[in-house]
C-alpha cells in the first residue's frame, strides 16, 4: 500500500465502526496519525484497540458531533497529542425516522439537521484555524447518493445530504484561499449497520439502490475513494462530490 499520509494528522467523526472506521484504518495504513471518535466510550476503546493491534498510530476521543463542547474537545485533544490537523473527515450522521416524507415531526427534523448539517458546518469551522496552518490540508464530507436522488423512505435524511453537497461547493472557494481543499463523497448503499434495512432485503435493495453493479458497496470501497480525495493524487480537485455507488444514477 502507498504511504500518501506520512506525517499527516487526520480527524474522522463517527469513526468507531462502518465507513468512518474504514476511512480511519485506510488513512492510518497509509501513514497518517488518526483520531477516531464517536458518542460511546466503549466503541471508541474498541476501535482504538483494533487499530493499535494493526500497529497503526491513533487516538480515541468521545465526541457527539451535535455537542459543541465535544467538537471542541475533539479538536483540542488532537492538537494536544499530535500538534495539528491536516485532514478532517465529517462522517457522523443520523437518521431518526423511516416513512413517507411528512412522517417526520419537528423535533426529529431538528435532530436530523443539527447532527447532519449544522454539526458538519461547525466542526469544519472549528478545524479551519488548524487546517490553514498546514500545507495541502483537506476537508472531506460524507454525503449520500440519496442527496442526489432522494430515497422516499428516508426523504428528510436525503434532504440533509443534499445540503452537504451544497455545503461542499459553498465552502470550497473560501477554503481554497487558505490552501484547504474541500470535497465530498456520495456513497451508495454500503453494507453497514446504518443501512441494514436497505440491504437486508433484496427487493428493498433493488427498489432503492437501482445500481448497475447489482450489489451493495463495502466500507473499504468508500475508504479508498476518501484516501484518493485527501491525498495529493487529487491535488487539482476541490468543491466536488464523487459518487461511490456502483453506477447508481446521480443527478440533482
Ligand atoms: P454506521 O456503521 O452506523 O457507523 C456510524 C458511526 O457514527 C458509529 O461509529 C457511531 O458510533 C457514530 N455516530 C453516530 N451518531 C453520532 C454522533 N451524533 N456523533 C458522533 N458519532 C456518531 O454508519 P455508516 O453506514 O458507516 O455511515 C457513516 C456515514 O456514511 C453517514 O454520514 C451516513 O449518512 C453515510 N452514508 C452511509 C451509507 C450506507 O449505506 N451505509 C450510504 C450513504 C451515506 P456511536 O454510536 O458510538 O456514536
Amino acid at each position: 500500500m502507498a504511504k500518501r499520509f506520512l506525517n499527516k494528522i487526520a480527524v474522522i467523526t463517527g469513526s468507531t465502526e462502518g465507513i468512518g472506521f474504514s476511512i480511519a484504518q485506510r488513512l492510518a495504513s497509509e501513514g497518517a496519525k488518526v483520531v477516531v471518535s464517536s458518542r460511546k466510550q466503549e466503541k471508541v476503546t474498541k476501535a482504538v484497540e483494533q487499530l493499535k493491534a494493526e500497529n497503526l498510530d491513533c487516538l480515541g476521543v468521545v465526541c457527539h458531533v451535535g455537542k459543541e463542547d465535544d467538537r471542541k474537545k475533539l479538536i483540542e485533544k488532537t492538537v494536544e497529542k499530535y500538534g495539528g490537523i491536516d485532514i478532517l473527515v465529517s462522517n457522523a450522521a443520523t437518521n431518526p425516522n423511516f416513512g413517507n416524507i411528512f412522517d417526520i415531526d419537528e423535533s426529529q427534523w431538528d435532530k436530523l439537521f443539527d447532527t447532519n448539517v449544522k454539526s458538519t458546518f461547525f466542526i469544519i469551522k472549528q478545524a479551519i484555524p488548524y487546517l490553514k496552518q498546514r500545507k495541502d490540508s483537506n476537508v472531506l464530507i460524507i454525503s449520500s447518493i440519496a442527496g442526489y436522488s432522494p430515497f422516499q423512505l428516508i426523504a428528510p435524511y436525503s434532504i440533509s445530504k443534499t445540503a452537504l453537497i451544497g455545503m461542499t461547493k459553498a465552502m470550497a472557494p473560501y477554503c481554497s484561499n487558505l490552501g484547504i481543499r474541500v470535497n465530498c463523497i456520495a456513497p451508495g448503499v454500503i453494507k453497514t449497520k446504518f443501512s441494514q434495512a436497505l440491504w437486508n432485503d433484496d427487493k428493498m435493495f433493488n427498489e432503492t439502490a437501482d445500481c448497475f453493479m447489482k450489489r451493495v458497496g463495502y466500507s473499504d470501497e468508500v475508504a479508498s475513494t476518501a484516501a484518493f480525495l485527501c491525498s495529493n493524487d487529487a491535488s487539482y480537485i476541490t468543491g466536488e462530490t464523487i459518487v461511490c455507488a456502483g453506477g447508481t444514477n446521480a443527478r440533482l
